[in-house]
């Protein structure tokens, strides 16, 4: 069974500790993006899984079986790397193939599951190329068709799209997702880019300084973020200074009240007080000379606007499906006062710890 456990998976150089007990349960089929800055310990853990690096402490399981000690050609994990890491004096069929060899699996065995892997990626027809002859799209799909081919219990993906353009990353990033889903492959994927995670993962995990902030769905992390690490990681998110009065108000830093989900609000744990997070998308904008927000800029963006505003001193940033021609919105401008408003639900007051 493709299933994969860290049970308190800690690694530490001297006294720095990049990875601070990572726990994670990830069920057979399931895809799961660790997401988080720059060091926060997501290629250590990738790799630990791997076998790349030994844990200082904490266990790694894989379909049951304890593979914290074994070595990665014995863990059954297929490995995608971030380079694609192809061999250049090789050809596609031969890269795809190389992983059988060293298992030393026969010829037509090893032909026949070259063949099938590449069909998969639908680069049968590329097989003779050599990796320079392919571009950077195809060489990802060879280094997919690489890790398949061995048909591992857990499939390991290093930032798979960060190697290529805009236009290619959402099309290759849907193609490997439907293929993981297809094959129902065990996947942990290790990104640094929000939208790739929620595009691909059905739970994602954001780290920051080695440790686990939350879990969810892109659902969960989204609508219901557990601090403001996560609220401003994933997707954007205006970050109000304030404090709680009474159900369903929320006391800005600047001393303007404003609304806000009121069972936020009734948190014990808001002694300290808190931020309020409110989604650009959640917040409503309209001209009105009697208006307390003032404009500070209107961005458009074609398919949809962004309006900088001001809110009681407050920098904040809303953003709407562009309103048709005749809607008075469109001529909104920059210095123009402006009502701001939201459903209270919209807003969630998140403490701080
Ligand atoms: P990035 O997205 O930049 O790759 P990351 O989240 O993958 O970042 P890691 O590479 O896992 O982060 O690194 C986590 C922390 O551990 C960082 O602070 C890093 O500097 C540190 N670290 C990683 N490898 C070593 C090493 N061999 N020796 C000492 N410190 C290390």
């Amino acid at each position: 069974m493709g299933t994969l456990q860290l049970d308190g998976v800690t690694k530490r150089y001297g006294e720095a500790i990049a990875v601070a007990g990572v726990d994670l349960d990830i069920r057979q089929g399931e895809l799961v993006a660790l997401l988080g800055p720059s060091g926060c310990g997501k290629t250590t853990t990738l790799r630990m899984v791997a076998g790349f690096i030994e844990p200082t402490a904490g266990r790694v399981v894989i379909g049951g079986r304890d593979v914290t000690r074994l070595p990665p050609y014995a863990r059954d994990t297929g490995m995608v790397f971030q380079s694609y890491a192809l061999f250049p004096h090789m050809s596609v069929a031969d890269n795809v193939g190389f992983g059988l060899e060293m298992r030393k699996v026969g010829r037509a065995e090893r032909d026949r599951r070259i063949a099938e892997a590449l069909r998969l990626v639908r680069l049968d027809a590329l097989a003779d190329r050599l990796p320079r002859q392919l571009s950077g799209g195809q060489q990802q799909r060879v280094a997919l068709a690489r890790a398949l081919v061995v048909s591992p219990a857990v499939f390991l993906l290093d930032e798979p799209l960060s190697n290529l353009d805009a236009k290619l990353r959402s099309e290759v990033g849907l193609e490997i997702r439907e293929l993981q889903k297809r094959l129902g492959l065990t996947t942990l994927m290790v990104t640094h880019d929000q939208d790739e995670a929620l595009a691909m993962a059905d739970r994602l995990v954001v780290m920051e300084h080695g440790r686990v902030l939350q879990v969810g769905s892109a659902e969960d992390l989204y609508e219901r973020p557990a601090n403001t690490f996560v609220a401003g990681f994933v997707g954007r998110c205006n970050l109000l200074d304030g404090a709680r009065e009474g159900a369903g108000v929320f006391r800005l830093a600047s001393g303007a009240a404003v609304p806000c989900a009121p069972d936020a609000t009734a948190r014990s744990d808001l002694a300290k007080g808190g931020q309020l997070a409110i989604r650009p998308e959640r917040i409503e904008v309209a001209p009105d000379p009697a208006g307390t927000g003032r404009l500070r800029a209107v961005t458009y963006l074609g398919a949809r606007t962004e309006y900088h505003l001001d809110l009681a001193g407050e920098p904040i940033v809303a953003v709407s499906p562009t309103p048709l021609p005749d809607d008075p919105r469109r001529r909104l401008v920059a210095g123009d006062p402006v009502r701001i408003t939201w459903t209270p639900d919209a807003a969630r007051v998140i403490p701080i710890p």
